[in-house]
């Protein structure tokens, strides 16, 4: 999963974004709203923690710009604590969510963690597939409840297709979703990814359509 961090505050800026690479997600950041928005057009992000205040172009006015061309992607508004008009305009732009400042780094994890699964239409924070099961709250993986150890793009890749179980993902949208922008994107690398995903899993979850891309279903079981 990737997201997008448009704070104008350099140092929570990079406690946010380090918070979520930790995490486990891919992270781009913006330091005004101007660049935020580009970003949020151009990209195709998961979710995205905008603050409101911010030089250039405020949040609200960048919110309403991404709904208005049809960008539907979650979004979590950070808020001043004592400024509940600033939570209306929010939500009236399209905000999905919003936690006041300041705020404890654990509870935007948490509520990132819940637009994804909502959006994704999920209402449980484990994902499961067969044998499979992820943990978005631990980010850990088992299957048949052994523990699996996945580096963090295997985590990502596999977290992705959960969220989009059952449904065909080609190598170029998990390009889009598993690396940020500043990575050196080659979509055959994905490949190796997925082989080696498959590998550690050691169960027929993870199938190739061919000329098409990915797709996470349960174990054909009928032998
Ligand atoms: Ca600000």
């Amino acid at each position: 999963m990737r997201l997008l961090v448009v704070e104008d505050d350099p140092d929570l800026r990079r406690q946010i974004t380090a918070a979520l690479a930790d995490a486990g997600y891919a992270v781009d950041a913006a330091k005004d709203g101007e660049e935020g928005h580009f970003l949020g057009d151009t990209e195709p992000y998961d979710a995205v923690v905008l603050d409101l205040g911010l030089p250039v172009i405020d949040g609200v006015s960048v919110l309403e710009k991404w709904r208005r061309a049809g960008r539907k992607m979650p979004v979590l508004i950070l808020t001043a604590r004592d400024r509940w008009s600033d939570k209306v305009a929010g939500f009236d732009a399209g905000a999905d969510d919003y936690v006041a400042k300041p705020f404890h780094m654990e509870e935007v994890l948490a509520r990132i963690r819940a637009l994804l699964r909502r959006a994704a239409g999920h209402a449980s924070s484990e994902m499961t597939v067969g044998p499979v099961v992820l943990d978005t709250k631990s980010a850990r993986v088992s299957v048949d409840g052994m523990p699996v150890k996945l580096t963090s793009l295997e985590f990502r890749l596999l977290s992705y297709l959960m969220h989009h179980k059952g449904k065909v993902v080609s190598r170029t949208e998990l390009v889009e979703h598993l690396y940020d922008q500043d990575f050196d994107r080659d979509s055959n690398t994905v490949e190796v990814f997925v082989g080696r995903l498959r590998k550690k899993l050691g169960v027929d979850v993870l199938h190739t359509i061919r000329g098409m891309g990915y797709t996470l279903s349960e174990p054909d079981d009928a032998a």
